[in-house]
């Protein structure tokens, strides 16, 4: 059995007499990498395979492993705690019993890396090129990342009084600590990238110019409210959740009043309700014109905030806000699962209403810009992230995509790979995509059963009483049992099944880093038993070449 995998069954070595095999074989087999489903979901690009695979040893294999997963994402502490892990939707254990808690182990990774102070290569020879970031959210920090480390110098204008765009004035603290954030974007910083604070880009031509940069990135996100009219009383209180969630953020005290009102069921309408709770509402009532089906928050995010005490109110939209008091209408869904008003009406008690009915980007930097196209409010670009204005690349919540951290970083690593094409004279060409190891490849016989390692989470009592994190990392015993429970879909884990099966011994181990099996031609017979028996789904079969 291989040290690394103890929860793959594995077969002894054969010993039949080879033959050599002569020329009546009509097919091979041959070693392949496919793509495992988890690499092909994560919007980040992680080679999660590759680096759960150097973590299933332990020890110093840590390190391995979070050096293979900075190649492609510098935030793997912040991942583990807020990307909504599209991975794990696609990881074929979810077909045996349960997916792989791949963020799990990414956040002991992260937290691993913080505490034994880990840094991050340095970067390639400078290519005497300077590149502006504007915004230093996640897409624009992934970008300066990537950039220095493909040679270039980096200046990132980023408007606000700190770095970290909506992972700082958007989500709370109880889902993602300070410290941690700031700990991963330190290490970027480390490498040299010049962050300037308090530098609103009012036109990137201009800026561009003056200060003299071959290329730009930009990564302004979306930060206006979205107001919807309601018709309100003077003294109500109206303020939407993404000014509420920042002003804390930088040490006001929002006065919401003992009961709240929350309208909108997005993932921030979520973050708002228990903010509330937690800055001493005792009724925080999120107000959705849809069913709980149709809601844009994730189900873990709903299941949190009712744990928290917040309540809600599906079917209904806000009429009015007057005298303490919101008017609420019943909506019905029509055929096709759009709202429609009924003309019932109930009221609700309220002292603030708070809403979070989604974000608008402020493009005001692009304006005068010649060829920038803007289509629905975001900013459009090519396969490549360049703008309609050549050298000016764009990503994150202001270009059409779903928003979120991930997707933003994804964004910055791939602009950063375009740029530095760019910027030599070239384009990038990705490399061919394997083909994907989906579930009917793999041989799942010879795994054994291993429930998957659950987070704890703060009790919910104390949850409400201020911004301590709710969920907890792994410790070191259970990130190790979790990630030993990957199946290495579709890429050899050196469990020497074809080795021990082969009947005419044609596989040869060849031992050196790097290297692991190839198949002596002069006995394969073609048999497609180590096909069979691989548990990975890394061999096929290939027609023999004339
Ligand atoms: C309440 C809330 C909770 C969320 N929770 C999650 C979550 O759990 N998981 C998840 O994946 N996503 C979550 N998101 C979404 C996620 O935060 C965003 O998708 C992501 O931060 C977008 O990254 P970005 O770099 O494009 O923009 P941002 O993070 O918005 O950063 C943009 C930066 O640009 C700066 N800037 C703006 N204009 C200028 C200018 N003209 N000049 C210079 N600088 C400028 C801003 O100050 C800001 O720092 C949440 C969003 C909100 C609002
Ligand atoms: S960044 Fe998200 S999608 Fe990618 S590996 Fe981590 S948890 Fe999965
Ligand atoms: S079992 Fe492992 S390699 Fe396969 S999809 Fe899940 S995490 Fe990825
Ligand atoms: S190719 Fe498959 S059977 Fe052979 S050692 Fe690798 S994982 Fe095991």
């Amino acid at each position: 059995m291989s040290g690394r995998k103890p929860y793959a069954i594995t077969l002894d070595v054969g010993s039949s007499l080879a033959n050599h095999t002569g020329s009546w074989r009509d097919e091979r087999a041959v070693y392949v990498d496919r793509m495992p489903p988890c690499n092909d979901a994560c919007p980040a690009g992680e080679n999660i395979q590759a680096w759960l695979y150097e973590a299933e040893e332990g020890g110093e294999g840590y390190e391995r492993a979070w050096r293979r997963l900075v190649e492609d994402n510098p935030f793997p502490a912040i991942m583990g705690r807020v990307c909504y892990h599209p991975c794990e939707d696609a990881c074929n254990r979810g077909q045996l019993d349960e997916a792989v808690g791949i963020h799990s182990v990414e956040r002991f990774l992260g937290d691993e890396a913080i505490r034994q102070g880990w840094q991050l290569d340095a970067g390639a020879e400078p290519s005497g090129k300077r590149v502006l970031v504007v915004g230093a959210g996640p897409s624009g920090l992934s970008a300066a990342y990537h950039l220095t480390r493909l040679g270039h110098a980096v200046t990132i204008h980023e408007a606000g009084p700190m770095v970290g765009g909506m992972m700082r004035f958007g989500i709370p603290r109880y889902r993602l600590p300070r410290d941690v954030m700031e700990a991963e974007v330190e290490r970027i910083l480390a490498l040299g990238v010049e962050l300037e604070l308090n530098r609103k880009v009012t036109n990137i031509a201009e800026s561009m110019r003056a200060g003299g940069f071959d290329a730009a990135f930009l990564a302004v996100g979306a930060h206006i409210g979205r107001r919807a009219y309601v018709p309100a009383g003077e003294a109500e209180r109206i303020v939407d959740a993404v000014s509420l969630l920042e002003g804390l953020e930088q040490g006001e005290k929002p006065l919401l009043g003992r009961r709240v009102a929350i309208y909108g069921g997005g993932n921030t309408a979520m973050d708002a309700a228990r903010t509330a709770r937690r800055l001493g509402a005792r009724d925080a009532v999120v107000v959705y014109r849809r069913t709980r089906e149709r809601m844009p928050a994730h189900e873990f995010e709903v299941e949190e905030a009712e744990e928290e005490g917040v309540m809600m109110r599906w079917l209904q939209t806000v009429k009015s806000f007057e005298d303490g008091r919101l008017v609420l209408e019943r909506m019905e869904l029509d055929e096709d699962g759009f709202p429609q008003p009924t003309g019932e009406t109930e009221e609700l008690e309220a002292d603030s209403l708070v809403l979070a009915l989604g974000q608008e980007a402020d493009l005001s930097l692009i304006e005068d810009v010649p060829g920038i196209e803007v289509e629905h409010g975001v900013v459009q670009v090519g396969s490549n992230m360049m703008t309609g204005h050549e050298g000016v690349f764009a990503g994150g919540d202001m270009v059409p995509a779903e928003r979120t951290v991930t997707v933003g970083v994804g964004h910055g690593k791939k602009a950063a790979r375009h740029i530095d094409a760019w910027l030599r004279g070239g384009a990038y060409e990705h490399p061919p995509r394997p083909e994907l190891a989906t579930f009917e490849t793999l041989n799942t016989w010879y795994y054994s059963d291993a429930p998957r390692a659950e987070q704890s989470q703060l009790e919910a009592a104390r949850r409400t009483s201020g911004f301590e994190e709710v969920v907890a990392g792994l410790d070191e015993d259970n990130a190790l049992f979790e990630a030993r429970r990957c199946l290495s879909c579709g890429n050899c884990f050196s469990c020497d099944n074809c080795y021990g099966v082969c009947p005419d011994n044609a596989v040869i181990k060849l031992g050196a880093p790097g290297e692991r099996y190839e198949i002596d031609l002069d006995y394969c017979k073609g048999c497609g038993i180590c096909v069979e028996e691989c548990p990975c789904g890394a061999i096929e079969m290939v027609p023999e070449e004339a």
